[in-house]
């Protein structure tokens, strides 16, 4: 847990008695806890509260154990479940070193899941739409662009994400595609939809498989056309 000490901004014309010391307060449960002291006792600020249920945290683990599973057959770690109606319905792993295809992220792959599987159940695509309505997708880093793009387009409900994606982050690092309006392009396709985005659950998990990945030296990364050890 981690907890910052900050003294509050006090305006000058205040009394001893209004001066307050915050006291942020941090962990998975809590993101955003502020505590104020002042003289007069103890107040649980509630504004900007965001508390991580446990439920988000579980199938937090289950996107975790998926990255892990990833990074046991040296895959780039990153893993994600969709759930509806509080089960998992289908759940994906990076694939892109395994399918030498770089579009099969851990969010294709569990999308793909249920795509296929509602068309064998002969779904129309409005009984699709609205079963994504009712997803949710927990991934370990924040979806790519090009994943965001689909998740807007297919319309799912909410995204929890671990760690942000700096590079290329379709949810906030990057573009902020879950903030897409409504408005179709033309009649038969849709620009997508804004979904609800959470970000930073159980992140330094997700970050400390990265390293992991990265330590144990990528096999795949593209080699260096010259050499970088010194040259006789
Ligand atoms: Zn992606």
């Amino acid at each position: 847990m981690g907890v910052a000490y900050k003294n509050s901004e006090t305006p000058f014309n205040t009394t001893l008695a209004d001066q307050r010391l915050y006291i942020q307060i941090s962990n998975h449960l809590f993101s955003s806890v502020r505590v104020a002291v002042t003289l007069k006792g103890f107040e649980l600020e509630r504004e900007g509260v965001k508390m991580t249920s446990s439920e988000t945290l579980t199938f937090m683990e289950l996107a975790i154990h998926q990255a892990k599973l990833a990074l046991d057959v040296l895959e780039v770690p990153v893993g994600c479940v969709i759930v509806e109606d509080g089960k998992v319905i289908a759940s994906g792993r990076n694939r892109t070193t395994e399918t030498r295809n770089a579009t099969r992220h851990a969010e294709m792959e569990a999308v793909d899941v249920l795509l296929v599987q509602w068309q064998k159940n002969g779904l129309s695509m409005s009984e699709v739409a609205e079963n994504f309505s009712n997803c949710s997708l927990y991934v370990t880093c924040e979806p790519c662009i090009m994943c965001a793009s689909v998740l807007s387009i297919l319309g799912i409900k909410e995204v929890f994400y671990g760690c942000s994606n700096d590079k290329f982050g379709g949810c906030g690092s990057i573009l902020s595609l879950h903030l897409s309006n409504s408005t179709p392009l033309n009649n038969e396709v849709s620009s997508g939809k804004s979904f609800k985005c959470t970000g930073g659950i159980m992140a330094s998990e997700a970050v400390l498989l990265f390293r992991t990945f990265y330590e144990q030296g990528n096999p795949n990364a593209p080699k260096p056309h010259r050499s970088l050890a010194p040259q006789a």
